[in-house]
């Protein structure tokens, strides 16, 4: 099952993430009261459960609401190369004229960027970037996500596809 819930993030809207648990294990991870709700008593980051759920039939619904993709999880932690949760949600709210926000630490976006394009013609789109540091090896000490420079390089070719 997938939740979209109403958020309490400053920036309101609907919050959707397609998996628990999130590998990047940043040090600084406000999410790990998810464990609450799920049960699990794994250390935050050493444990993920792929998130399944039925179509979203009426995507139309969310038309013009902000819909942030990754605020418990990043939608495009390693998993995702073999799931494909974020990129199913993603196809589902291609037409509903939503104005999504994909938050992320990784470049695995990239591989969507034909879809992010297409979503884009009809609804808004936005993918944020999460760098705390320019220090590769403070970094690393921080999270297991990408480097810095993958990032910044994944953010260049976002923005120059529009
Ligand atoms: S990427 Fe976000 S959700 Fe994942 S561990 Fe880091 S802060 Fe938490």
């Amino acid at each position: 099952m997938i939740c979209v819930l109403d958020t309490n993030t400053p920036i309101g809207g609907y919050s959707v993430n397609p998996y628990v648990g999130c590998p990047h294990a940043c040090k600084y991870c406000y999410a790990s009261f998810m464990k609450r709700f799920t049960g699990h008593t794994e250390e935050w980051g050493t444990f993920m459960d792929v998130k399944d759920w039925p179509e979203i039939k009426n995507p139309k619904k969310y038309a013009g609401q902000k819909v942030i993709i990754g605020t418990v999880t990043d939608g495009y932690n390693p998993l995702e190369e073999t799931y494909k949760n974020t990129r199913r949600l993603l196809e589902e709210l291609k037409d509903s004229g939503a104005d999504i926000l994909i938050c992320t630490k990784s470049d695995l976006v990239l591989r969507d960027l034909d879809l992010l394009k297409e979503i884009n013609e009809n609804s808004r789109l936005t993918v944020s970037w999460s760098i705390n540091t320019l220090d590769e090896e403070f970094k690393d000490d921080m999270d297991a996500a990408v480097s810095i420079e993958r990032r910044l390089a994944a953010m260049k070719e976002v923005y120059a596809a529009g």
